[in-house]
């Protein structure tokens, strides 16, 4: 299916945007978004047996010390409302609390772990508002989604903690703030300030986003590679923005495979053959339910999106900005789809190449080698318009220099099965990084690596004024031969940096995702007032508009 609209666009020389160098634009911090009121509100689901007295949740005050140990005095655990037969028990040390270990509709039983300290370490993290005494609560009140949150923040950031460089912060310099009910809107999102998670009510029943382990390891997935690679935050490119999205699924996927709870179950439940659907390869399934309630056709109808999918390699510049969930679009989130499919079914190989008959610790060795390899590749990858193929190669030379190649048969095959590399590109791979090793340009990683260009688009081209649109994008198409899959034969003709860009730019400002009110009035011929979920915002600066990103959100626009 063809985008008449914006093949049409590619030849118009009107379209085009002249390839001017732009003055990198001074950096400008993103305007905050609005903050909702704190958590004052009464859970939504009140708890049955109230048992364990806990002090009212404040007002979020700004950075309270989060220190667990000084307000979390022994707890009767006799005395707690949560009926020990209903909760897992727990090996963790220190004080017991109750938590969901995947998504609370994802099928698994109630679990105890221990109250986490965040604010120490590496990323630290601190959650607005002051910390209720940790205990077993029950599921429902704001107490026990205050330590579910922290544990489920907890395990998200542990899997990422044995890769990520030396000294590594958080964009702000400080610990991460951690919203736990940031007001009424079915959202969450990360603005590089923090991780929002906020509440909405679908049909009657009231659900919170920060209830779901899955969409905290979503969140903070995006923090954590906005960290890695903060070049990625502002890239206008279709496949860059959905990679983060899909980043941010994949680490919703690699923590739950820390758990062993998970892995015992869906071991059961796939007989080890992990590429099909399952309570692994369903992320956050409560939110998606309820999605699916609004509109059906915004996602399945027993999650919000699938790891297990049939779709295949399309280049998004000639995919419509919007889809149903059965197919795939340039929407970020929907296009995000792909690449998780890819690395997923990669991770299925890994397993079987791990043991033919993976025991649990067979699956979490597994989860731990996919973490250490994508985050390498990540690392490694250059800013490119084809930036899939880019990462799918990185994973493949990853697994060569972490594991000897010990992956490289399933990887290789997942990622030429969902074409986001084709099979010469494939072929390549080896010369290419030869190539990158001896000489070439670009660098395969470190400080040498391309980290994108300013590029100057005919901002009337997306119904704004006369004057440049300056935007931030790759510095090159692709390295050599890597790319990804032609639907008919070979790989894909070589995009234009600037054709990539306009399709993002296009799906961007058709779908009314871009804030003009640091603009003068009236500077949109369509300004999409009320849409409130803006992913960007543009300011205007010697007579040129910058384009910035505020935030990446979870996507969903209905019954806005
Ligand atoms: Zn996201």
């Amino acid at each position: 299916m063809k985008n008449n609209k914006r093949v049409t666009a590619k030849k118009s020389p009107a379209k085009k945007a002249p390839p001017v160098k732009a003055k990198p634009a001074p950096a400008k911090k993103p305007a905050a978004p609005k903050k909702a009121a704190p958590p004052a509100k009464k859970p939504a689901v009140a708890a049955k047996k109230p048992i364990v007295p806990t002090k009212k949740v404040a007002p979020a005050a700004k950075k309270p010390p989060v220190v667990v140990k000084k307000v979390a005095p022994p707890v009767k655990i006799e005395a707690a409302p949560v009926k020990k037969s209903a909760v897992k028990a727990s090996g963790g040390k220190g004080v017991p609390i109750t938590v969901w270990e995947n998504d609370p509709e994802s099928g698994l039983k109630l679990a105890k772990s221990s109250a986490p300290t965040l604010a120490l370490g590496p990323l630290p993290l601190q959650i607005l508002g002051t910390a209720p005494k940790a205990a077993l609560y029950n599921p429902g009140t704001p107490n026990f989604r205050y330590w579910n949150a922290a544990d489920a923040l907890r395990r998200a950031r542990d899997i990422w903690k044995p890769h990520l460089p030396e000294g590594i912060q958080w964009q702000s310099g400080n610990a991460l703030d951690v919203q736990i009910d940031g007001g009424e809107d079915l959202n969450a999102y990360y603005d590089r300030k923090t991780l929002s998670f906020l509440h909405g009510t679908v049909k009657g029943k009231t659900l919170h986003t920060a209830d779901s382990p899955n969409i905290i390891a979503h969140e903070l997935g995006h923090a954590v590679l906005d960290v890695l690679r903060p070049d990625l935050w502002d890239a206008a490119l279709d496949e860059v923005a959905a990679f983060h999205e899909s980043f941010g699924d994949i680490t919703a996927i690699l923590t739950a495979l820390q758990q062993e709870s998970v892995c015992e179950v869906v071991l059961k439940e796939t007989g080890g053959m992990l590429y099909q659907n399952s309570a692994l390869s369903r992320i956050a399934e409560q939110f998606g339910k309820a999605v699916h309630s609004l509109n059906p056709n915004s996602a399945p109808a027993d999650c919000l999106r699938n790891a297990v999918n049939s779709f295949f390699y399309r280049e998004p510049m000639h995919l419509p900005p919007m889809a149903p969930h059965s197919s795939l679009s340039s929407e970020p989130h929907s296009y995000s789809r792909l690449f998780t499919a890819g690395f997923f079914e990669g991770v299925s190989g890994m397993l079987k190449i791990q043991s033919n008959k993976p025991k649990v610790e067979d699956l979490m060795q597994v989860g731990r080698d996919a973490t250490a390899i994508l985050c390498k590749a990540v690392r490694s990858a250059a800013l490119s318009a084809a930036f899939y193929s880019e990462v799918a190669a990185q994973v493949i030379w990853a697994d060569g220099a972490l594991f000897e190649g010990k992956y490289d048969g399933a990887l290789r095959s997942a990622f030429v099965r969902r074409g986001i590399l084709s099979l010469e590109a494939v072929r390549s791979l080896r010369a290419e990084a030869s190539r990158i090793v001896n000489a070439g340009k670009p660098n395969a990683g470190g400080d040498e690596m391309p980290r994108g260009r300013d590029m100057m688009m005919r901002a009337s081209a997306y119904g704004l004024g006369e004057g440049a649109l300056v935007v931030r994008t790759a510095s090159f198409s692709r390295r050599g031969m890597i790319a990804s899959a032609a639907l008919d034969a070979g790989s894909t003709p070589v995009p234009g940096v600037e054709q990539a860009t306009q399709s993002f730019l296009e799906t961007l400002f058709r779908r009314g995702r871009v804030d003009f009110s640091q603009c003068k009035p009236g500077l949109s011929s369509v300004p999409h007032s009320h849409i409130k979920r803006k992913t960007h915002y543009l300011v205007e600066q010697n007579g040129q508009f910058h384009l910035h990103r505020r935030c990446f959100d979870d996507g969903y626009e209905d019954g806005m």
